[in-house]
């Protein structure tokens, strides 16, 4: 789960992490207020879900409280189109309204799940304010890794390390110390999977701050952080994998077009890798797990149909805990209410499997069957050629 900057800014603010004064506008005069509270000029920026926003129009800079008001009327609502939304941008529904920072410099600093070392990692480097990507690609020396023991956490000489490499000194170093290690504790204890501080503004002043920041969590621990939970904003979630965790459904959106209906993670990844090795791609998949009811298979069916990527769907069910017939009927009865355009394949295996299948082909409904997963892959993939 991802949230807000300013979401974000509250948490690194309990951690004693130094972030620069902000608040949210519920309206232009509140933006006009809180800017005149700044000393008469902020920063309006926009949240979304997705960083770029400088350059896509969603920071900029207000010289009086007047001008703050004004950008906050030009910025609520509107589409912001940036690097990391894609062409069809997002809608801005919230504005954050930041203290201004006189920047001496701006540099990068995160901590991520490092899945090669199984450790948390510290990245830091001098150069902030652009993605780290680019950064990896043209100087990927200029980015200092250091990976933290879980035991010991990260210890004084490692975030002494990381502020010697981001070139701080004196008392901007000492603050710099403190500022990883305070970072490293909301991380671990919020169960985090990606934080972010991009920039990290060394002042004028000689302070460390987080200008922006961003933070993923670990949606398995969630559970036990309602206060992480209460972040989570909707309307910056896909409408389908919303629909589909009301019915506790694994719905994920991919760029193909094959809809794939399948029981377990393992048994999806083996199903998208045989729709590519037959020369097409997973429009999405909706992982049913283990014990579904009929209308849990329905509505499973039904958001894969409303998928406008889909060009056919290929139902592949490994009948363990899960039953067969409560597959065909499932799908069948979805396929009666909502009506299918598209042609449907589907490979059962298991549990009434006999059963399942005789659902399926008395049903009067144009579903293909596949002998096996081959089959029913290849069937799907010539059923839109
Ligand atoms: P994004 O990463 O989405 O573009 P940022 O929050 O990083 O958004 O802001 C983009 C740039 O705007 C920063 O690199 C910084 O130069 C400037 N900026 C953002 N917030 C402030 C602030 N409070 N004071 C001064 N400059 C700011
Ligand atoms: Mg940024």
């Amino acid at each position: 789960m991802n949230i807000h900057e300013y979401q974000a800014k509250e948490l690194l603010r309990k951690y004693g992490v130094a972030t620069p004064r902000g608040q949210v506008a519920a309206d232009a005069a509140e933006a006009a207020a809180i800017t005149e509270s700044f000393g008469g000029q902020s920063v309006v920026k926009a949240q979304i879900h997705a960083g770029g926003r400088g350059k896509g129009g969603g920071v900029k800079f207000a010289k009086t409280p007047a001008e703050a008001a004004e950008l906050f009327g030009r910025m609520m609502g509107m589409n912001l189109v940036t690097k990391q939304t894609g062409p069809e941008g997002r809608v801005v529904r919230t504005v954050f309204v930041s203290d201004p920072v006189d920047i001496a410099r701006e540099l990068y600093f995160s901590f991520l799940v490092d899945r090669a070392t199984g450790r948390v990692t510290a990245l830091a480097s001098t150069e902030g304010g652009v993605e780290i990507e680019e950064v990896a690609a043209a100087t990927p020396e200029k980015i200092v890794k250091v990976a933290v023991d879980p035991a010991i956490g990260l210890a004084e000489h490692h975030a002494r390390e990381l502020a010697f490499a981001l070139g701080l000194s004196g008392d901007t170093f000492r603050k710099g110390v403190v500022f990883f290690r305070n970072l490293y504790k909301l991380f671990v204890e919020k169960d985090c999977s990606m934080l972010e501080i991009n920039p990290l503004v060394v002042t004028k002043q000689g302070d460390v701050t987080a200008l922006d920041a961003k933070i993923a969590f670990d949606d398995n621990a969630l559970f036990r952080h309602p206060e992480v939970q209460a972040f989570r904003d909707l309307n910056e979630e896909a409408a389908a994998e919303i629909d589909a965790s009301k019915f506790g459904l694994n719905f994920i959106k991919l760029d193909g077009s094959i809809g794939c209906m399948v029981n377990g993670a393992g048994l999806a990844m083996a199903t998208m890798d045989i729709i590519q090795y037959h020369g097409s791609s997973p429009a999405n998949f909706l992982d049913v797990g283990g014990g579904a009811s009929e209308e849990a298979v329905k509505n499973a069916f039904r958001i894969i149909l409303q998928d406008p990527g889909v060009k056919a769907v290929l139902v592949n069910i490994f009948g363990g805990i899960m039953r067969c017939d409560i597959v065909a009927n499932g799908v069948v009865k979805a396929a009666r209410e909502i009506g299918v355009q598209v042609p449907v394949v589907v490979r059962l295996e298991g549990t009434n499997v006999e059963e399942g299948k005789r659902i399926l082909s008395e049903s009067g409904l144009r579903i293909q069957v596949g002998a096996d997963l081959d089959d029913a892959a290849r069937k799907v993939v010539a059923a839109i050629a």
